[in-house]
């Protein structure tokens, strides 16, 4: 197992940057005997122990500062491929499992766009991704085994036989035990349509009244400054005929690495937040109007649109935040989002120059913490090139989305408070505290970022 002690100099963590944390130890180990050695010995390897991806979260859920660091970059072996499903190590990336799978005529049953994830993180935390008939929203609920590591350094076999306890697992998020083997799930190819619409924000609701739901998938792109709006939906569809599928990469690639680069130069070139704030919006909302026109593709496969990380320098960069809303009253959600922007903006000065995103996830409890547990939701991907006014204007749209009905997503909401929290989850995160506490009695797995939020 290598390890490296790094206690001084600091380590970057996250991929924004944004995450720094000074873990006493850094570890990476190759075997399971291993993993149990790191949990069971508190001198060695001090608390908080966190198992790390690709350390590409953009809140601080990874850090262990004082702590140990374990990195699963080792695990990264893909075990066996069956017809329904495929077992792997935790630290395979989904880009890589993706890949695998279509050279086999099979997919996920989610469909992430960016790969650059392992299959441990996602299998016990909060995420979200356009869904379609035969597609969920949360990779997480794809899993039907899940193989841990857990506090008392002994090892945990949880399979669909205990629906509670992976119900639990699933979004566990590293605080119950440390995922070294993942099942998930899987599924024929299929494809989709994509349908898309430009439209004013005015007309959005009449627009999103007329979808009649039932397995359709649902992205929105709005720009509150220059109220505009994209409206795309996704329907599932058999795949007779390979298609050529350069398409659908180049836009996603467009969206993940071009869109944030262009806004980072923009906020070089046009100092004046005012003047850049307006016609950024215009010229993203032209530029998407023009893809949309351009690349029109017929059937989109999942691999297509699963891109690894661009190497972007880190200063063309973007950042997020997440929440999720019920889907009944989304159009006036959106409409309350994009006047509290607004007034941000006067009151404040400050407006995030990336358009934001939602997604509708359909009704999904197969977690204890799931966000969506309790019906159909949106989520609301707040998206900016960050810098100053930022992290201050998280504050407020936090208040913001906490007082209307906002569901967090614990790793993917910033800077939440617990009172936020308990507000968005209720009961659920009072059982979760609980079962963590019995479970993780000496705190080896809890973190300053989680233990705030769930004790
Ligand atoms: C450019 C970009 C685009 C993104 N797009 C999306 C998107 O469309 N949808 C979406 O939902 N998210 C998206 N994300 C967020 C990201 O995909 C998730 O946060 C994902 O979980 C990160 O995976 P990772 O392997 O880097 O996990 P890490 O950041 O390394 O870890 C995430 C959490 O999981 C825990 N963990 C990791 N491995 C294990 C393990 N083996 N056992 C127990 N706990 C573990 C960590 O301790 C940490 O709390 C995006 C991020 C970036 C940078």
């Amino acid at each position: 197992m290598e390890a490296t002690i790094d206690g001084r100099k600091g380590m970057s963590i996250n991929w924004e940057g944004s995450a720094i944390t000074r873990p006493r130890m850094v570890v990476k180990p190759e075997r399971v005997s291993e993993l149990i050695e790191i949990i069971k010995n508190e001198k060695k390897y001090p608390a908080p122990v966190r198992a790390v991806g690709f350390q590409h979260s953009i809140t601080r859920c990874a850090v262990a500062d004082g702590g140990t660091i374990i990195d699963m970059g080792n695990f990264n072996r893909i075990l066996e491929f069956g017809q329904r499903h495929v077992r792997v190590q935790a630290g395979v990336r989904i880009y890589d499992l993706v890949k695998a799978l279509d050279a086999r005529g099979l997919q996920l049953c989610a469909c992430p766009e960016f790969g650059d994830i392992s299959a441990g993180s996602v299998a016990c935390t909060s995420n979200r991704y356009i869904s379609s008939r035969g597609i969920l929203g949360q990779i997480s609920s794809t899993v039907v085994a899940m193989k841990l590591v857990i506090p008392q350094g002994t090892k945990l076999n949880v399979t669909a036989k205990q629906p509670d306890m992976l119900n639990v697992m699933r979004s566990s998020f590293g605080l119950l035990g440390i995922v070294y083997e993942v099942t998930f799930a899987v599924r024929e190819k299929i494809g989709f349509v994509v349908k898309r619409w430009q439209m004013d924000l005015d007309d959005l609701s009449l627009a999103m009244a007329g979808l009649n739901g039932d397995g359709i998938g649902v992205r929105l792109t709005v720009y509150p400054f220059s109220n505009k709006a994209q409206l795309e939906t996704r329907h599932s569809v058999k795949l007779e005929t390979a298609t050529r599928q350069w398409k659908p990469t180049l836009r996603v690639w467009g969206w993940n690495c071009l869109v944030p680069l262009v806004a980072q130069l923009f906020k070089r070139l046009v100092p004046s937040s005012g003047l850049r704030g307006k016609q950024l919006d215009i010229l993203l909302f032209r530029a998407q109007k023009m893809f949309t026109r351009l690349l029109q593709d017929r059937i989109v496969e999942m691999s297509a649109v699963c891109l690894p990380r661009c190497r972007m320098p880190k200063w063309g960069r973007c950042t997020y935040t997440t929440w999720a809303f019920p889907a009944d009253d989304f159009s006036l959600l959106i409409e309350k989002y994009v006047a509290f922007c607004l007034q941000y903006k006067r009151d404040h000065g400050f407006r995030c120059d990336l358009p934001t995103k939602a997604l509708f996830v359909p009704k999904d409890p197969a977690s204890l913490l799931s966000y969506a547990a309790d019906g159909d939701v949106f989520t609301l991907d707040v998206f900016s090139s960050g810098g100053k006014g930022w992290e201050d204007f998280l504050i407020d749209l936090n208040q913001f989305c906490s007082a209307n009905g906002g569901v967090p997503l614990l790793n993917q909401t910033k800077h939440l408070s617990q009172r936020q929290a308990v507000r968005g989850l209720g009961r659920k995160l009072v059982t979760f505290k609980r079962l963590r506490r019995n479970v993780d009695r000496h705190n080896r797995l809890s973190s300053t970022f989680y233990q705030p939020l769930v004790g």
